[in-house]
């Protein structure tokens, strides 16, 4: 088992990169625990801030309004891959933050620039105070702004279309088409401010299209040992 307390040099970083349902969540994770490395995922906390913007009542499209929230965003994540939760002050937003309403509401908070560097430097205090040998940090800029001299830097993809059929089998309370629709929104939204489909020089991309989950898992490996090596 990994111990989550000792270790007193600086983290590997394994940065994974990739669009919404191009299962990097699932498998980053996976990867964590073959490797007894820790689990970042970073669309957590653009999510959990999203999910405290509604809470308070606030237009997440505003961004000055965002801003003034993330300004008392008081965050915490677990890094275990097998541990999982998120909260923001006293409160589990674990399961709350995968809400749809969250969903729609994630892309407006995340496109506030000052909101995004805040964040990043949250990420970075999390992976350098982890005491492990090592994290998976998985969202969709890691490979270029959060961790760009990370030693492995993968692109996790998938067709849009196999995207939208995982994403639905997550999602059980709304309808295939409604769940589709949302998630190429979403990206378009998304790609407006990362662009998350092309790697940039030195990443592998890594196709899951035709691959099962644990193929996924032996690819992204793969890349890691190759890198581990170089
Ligand atoms: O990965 P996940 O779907 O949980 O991410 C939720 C949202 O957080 C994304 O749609 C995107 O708007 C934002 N995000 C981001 N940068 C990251 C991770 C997530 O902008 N590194």
């Amino acid at each position: 088992m990994t111990d989550f307390s000792t270790s007193h040099e600086a983290p590997a970083i394994i940065a994974i990169d990739g669009p919404a349902g191009s299962g990097k969540s699932s498998v980053s994770k996976q990867v964590a625990r073959r490797l007894g490395y820790g689990y970042l995922d970073t669309g957590a906390a653009y999510r959990a801030l999203a999910w405290l913007a509604i809470q308070r009542g606030v237009d997440t499209s505003d961004a000055s309004s965002v801003l003034d929230v993330s300004g008392d965003f008081d965050y915490a994540i677990s890094l275990d891959p097998d541990d999982y939760w998120v909260r923001v002050g006293e409160t589990d937003v674990t399961a709350a933050i995968r809400e749809p309403e969250v969903s729609d509401a994630v892309s407006g908070v995340a496109r506030v620039p000052p909101v995004r560097e805040g964040i990043n430097h949250l990420f970075r205090a999390l992976v350098a105070g982890s005491g492990l040998p090592g994290v998976i940090v998985e969202g969709r800029d890691i490979t270029t702004v959060v961790a760009p001299d990370a030693p492995v830097r993968v692109l996790l993809t998938a067709s849009p279309e196999v995207r939208a059929a995982r994403r639905s089998a997550e999602v059980t309370t709304q309808d295939a088409a409604t769940v589709a629709a949302a998630l190429h929104r979403r990206d378009a939204s998304d790609s407006t401010v990362v662009d998350f489909l092309t790697a940039a020089p030195g990443v592998v991309v890594v196709d899951s299209t035709d691959l099962d989950f644990d193929q996924t898992v032996d690819a992204v490996l793969n890349v890691i040992g190759t890198g581990i090596t170089r």
